[in-house]
């Protein structure tokens, strides 16, 4: 065993050994896997081992595509059989709107260069013979499905890693994590101390106490998960093709092939915790007693849809534990505040995901960043709120109960709130709002009605939330509106070398004292980290602005930038919140509240200034996110709800109206403003997003610089971001539906909203440059369907601008 690495990788389950063959076929040899027993140890050996294609996040999608590509490549290696069958898989529609979601789905997926197939009924009786399809409006086959050897797969990784010079020391406990003062790791193990300049915690089950040895609570949990084996089955014998992975969402069960039997799996209405601090260090391969009682109804269920089962002797049942998230996706990536300790853990479909984890990390560590957005499975999406006992066991225990549930994206799942609210929240309800969440955060969507018991209907349509949302957006543009700004992120940043180090890691030039001014934020490969907003309020004091869901992810690139000294950095979101009003009359509004001189020559567009606003002192920015003369107040938090007083006071004769962000989603989407996860992200760049606008190229030194003048100059993006107007008369465009130009597909929507002000369907869409002429119509997809699209040649409402300027 060598006692010096680059990497040590704690855990050989399937995406240990992943992560492992990635690190080397990228390059890094130098890296060691650590493994407690044998490979597939922990929840990997008795998993169902099924793979397919299909996430509600698309990206994830791509990355789970990518998985199945790679297990053809590695048969093909040649080291180890991996028992691979692609059998294709069918999921089935049990209801009309389960139907519309896989038609919908279906094109997302052609966005994503997957290509799968709807079919009606008599078809899937066709793919799945053993079914009883009554009740099926129809199925998404995906001929890119299947399942394989557990065993065989988790060694195909491990042989392609060794061959490639990675080592692998089995039954080797690591007992402990201890920090060295060189940023590496002192690796303490059954069989001796490594020295590693990385560590990877792909620990499964055990991913948790591997997490606690650096000091890090992962907000990660096992649970139980059931699946039975018939004994051979005189109907499956019969087939002269190997059934489908099949999966009936309203039956809460998968189903495929095992020898001439089957293999059913549950996903229960009723799930049940494992040991939520992690497995036990003696856990073998011993299977947890199984709770038939607790699965019988969704097992019925299942017997009906397949009947043969009614006569089939059962052969094994296995009740094992895997790990869950509070939204399912796994954690990867540099955990913050740690140096060099990244994770790969918390993954429920080690077959399906594996590969595309263990790719993004290893392009992570090795090229400093990974090549799709994953977002989605960054372990810097959760902040300590979500490790807290009770809600990793509300989150995840909703998660699983609802794996096949059909969840619709206007949809606000109940578990674990509130977490955080805002000080002004229980006055906010009073006056109607309804609230979302996000990152523990409830922040306000929209304000119904006083009074009633309204409940938004989820749909992939529009909902009977539409004209609420329609009213706030005319107030906002006529009068005057109110939003609680507590979802805002603040980051204070002072300190001798502030304005040097703002110099270097922004791309924009950086404001003088009393200005704002929009800040792109790059990598080093030119892509894009943040479209953040960067105050000066002088005597040095800056503030960078942001999403408050993006606190963790913000601070561990900050940190990771930051110089030796010189620079002051605190996360101040908690502290700081304030509002926003915004409308044409919001200067009035202003006025009435503060002494202060706020005319358009004393306080003009995209400056900010200290003044006493009713009894709070308020940092004032003048700039909104809806394209109308606005402003942003900043106050400690305890003063949040005297402001609140403050401006409903002297805004009630003005009309104010107060708004949430659905509203905000429709007038940003009228000005074509981008928004991070949406139109700006990792994947993309300033020149395809249009925030190359903002880049003081001539800035001497940012990071990305060269990487961005090279787009500029030498290597035009491909895409560019465009406005459509889409003639949708009963739903909007979400993200990700594909743009078509005739047969061929052009782009696809980053969000889209109805555009309650201009009586427009709208969109933001990436399409290739060359087919991206104002003027031209389009076509988009929407929930399954094509409608015509023009594309418009700026935003759909004030083009010019000119009225945020006023
Ligand atoms: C009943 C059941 C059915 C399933 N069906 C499917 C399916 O059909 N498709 C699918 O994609 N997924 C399925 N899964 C989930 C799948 O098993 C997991 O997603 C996957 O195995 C996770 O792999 P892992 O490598 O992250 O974790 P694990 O398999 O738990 O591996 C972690 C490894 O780390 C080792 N380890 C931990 N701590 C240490 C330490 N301190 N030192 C050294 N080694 C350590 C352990 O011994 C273990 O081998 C199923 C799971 C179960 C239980």
């Amino acid at each position: 065993m060598k006692t010096h690495v680059r990497v040590a990788v704690i855990g050989g389950g399937v995406v240990g050994a992943s992560v492992l063959y990635h690190l080397a076929k990228l390059g890094w040899s130098d890296v060691m896997l650590l493994e407690r027993k044998e490979l597939t140890a922990g929840s990997t050996w008795h998993a169902a081992a099924g793979f397919h294609a299909l996430n509600a996040d698309p990206h994830i999608a791509a990355l789970q595509g990518y998985t199945i590509k790679l297990y053809k490549e590695l048969q093909a290696e040649g080291l180890q059989d991996l028992g691979l069958h692609m059998t294709g898989g069918i999921n089935m529609a049990g209801t009309p709107e389960r139907w519309e979601w896989l038609k919908a789905a279906w094109a997302l997926f052609k966005t994503m260069g997957m290509e799968s197939e709807l079919v009606g009924p008599e078809e899937v009786k066709k793919i799945c013979p053993i079914a009883d399809v009554s009740g099926i409006y129809g199925g998404l086959y995906d001929a890119n499905e299947g399942h394989l050897d557990n065993y065989g797969a988790t060694q195909a990784y491990a042989r392609g890693a060794r061959k490639r010079g990675a080592e692998i020391v089995l039954n080797n406990r690591v007992l402990e994590l201890n920090p060295r003062p060189d940023g590496g790791w002192d690796v303490v193990s059954e069989q001796g101390t490594i020295r590693a300049e990385h560590v990877v915690n792909a620990g499964g089950l055990w991913a948790k106490q591997v997490g606690l040895m650096a000091g890090v609570d992962l907000p990660v949990t096992p649970m139980e998960h059931h699946y039975l084996i018939t004994e051979e089955i005189p109907e499956v014998k019969a087939l002269t093709k190997e059934l489908p992975l099949a999966v009936d969402m309203e039956g809460f069960t998968y189903l495929r092939q095992e020898h001439q039997g089957v293999l059913l799996g549950i996903y229960e209405t009723r799930p049940k915790h494992w040991n939520v601090e992690g497995a036990p260090w003696n856990y073998g391969t011993e299977l947890i007693p199984e709770d038939i009682d607790r699965i019988a109804p969704e097992l019925e269920i299942g017997f009906r849809r397949y009947p043969c089962l009614q006569n089939a002797g059962i052969k094994r049942w296995v009740n094992g534990a895997f790990t869950f998230t509070p939204d399912g996706n796994p954690l990867v990536g540099p955990v913050p505040g740690l140096k060099n300790y990244w994770v790969a853990c918390g993954v429920m479909a080690g077959f399906s995901q594996g590969g595309g984890v263990g790719l993004s990390l290893a392009q992570w560590m090795i090229e400093g960043e990974p090549e799709a957005d994953i977002y989605g499975m960054d372990v810097a999406r959760y902040g300590d709120y979500a490790s807290n006992r009770p809600y990793l066991k509300a989150k995840t225990g909703e998660f699983y109960a609802r794996r096949f549930v059909l969840t619709y994206p206007n949809e606000q799942l109940p578990a674990g709130r509130p977490v955080k609210t805002s000080p002004v929240h229980d006055a906010m309800k009073a006056e109607g709002a309804q609230f979302g969440a996000l990152y523990g955060l409830e922040f306000p969507l929209y304000f119904a009605p006083k009074g009633e018991d309204f409940r938004e209907t989820p749909t992939l349509k529009r909902s009977n939330a539409f004209p609420i949302v329609a009213r706030e957006v005319k107030a906002t543009r006529n009068g005057v509106a109110l939003l609680d700004t507590t979802a805002f992120s603040r980051y204070e940043v002072s300190g001798p070398g502030a304005e040097a180090w703002l110099d270097h890691l922004l791309a924009c030039r950086i404001p003088g004292p009393g200005k704002a001014r929009l800040a792109p934020m790059l990598s080093p490969s030119g892509r894009l980290t943040g479209d953040l907003t960067v105050f000066s309020w002088g005597g040095g004091l800056y503030w960078i602005m942001g999403s408050y869901y993006l606190q963790a992810w913000h601070m561990r690139w900050f940190r990771d930038h930051l110089p030796a000294s010189g620079v002051a950095l605190r996360d101040i979101s908690d502290e700081v919140t304030g509002f926003s009003i915004a409308g044409p009359k919001s200067r009035d509004l202003l006025a009435a509240v503060t002494g202060a001189d706020v005319s358009q020559a004393a306080f003009p567009f995209m400056t900010c200034r200290e003044m006493d606003v009713g009894l709070c002192r308020a940092k004032v920015g003048r700039l909104t996110v809806t394209g109308e003369l606005g402003y942003e107040f900043n106050v400690p938090a305890s003063q949040q709800l005297a402001l609140y007083h403050t401006l409903q006071e002297a805004g009630r004769a003005m009309g104010l109206v107060q708004i949430g962000y659905n509203t905000v989603n429709s007038l940003r989407m009228e000005k074509s403003f981008g928004v991070w996860s949406k139109e700006f992200t990792w994947a993309y760049t300033p020149g395809m997003s249009g925030l190359d606008r903002f880049i003081a190229f001539a800035k001497k030194d940012f990071i990305g610089r060269d990487a961005a003048l090279k787009e500029r100059d030498h290597a035009p993006a491909k895409h560019k971001l465009v406005t459509l107007e889409i003639a949708a008369e009963d739903a909007d465009a979400s993200a990700f539906e594909p743009v078509w130009l005739g047969e061929r597909r052009i782009g696809f929507v980053t969000s889209g909203a109805y555009g309650h002000f201009v009586g427009k369907s709208l969109a933001m869409a990436y399409l290739d440059r060359d087919v991206a002429a104002p003027g031209s119509t389009v076509e988009v997809h929407i929930i399954g369907i094509r409608r015509k699209a023009k594309i418009l040649p700026g935003p759909a409402f004030d083009p010019e601008g000119s009225r945020m300027r006023a």
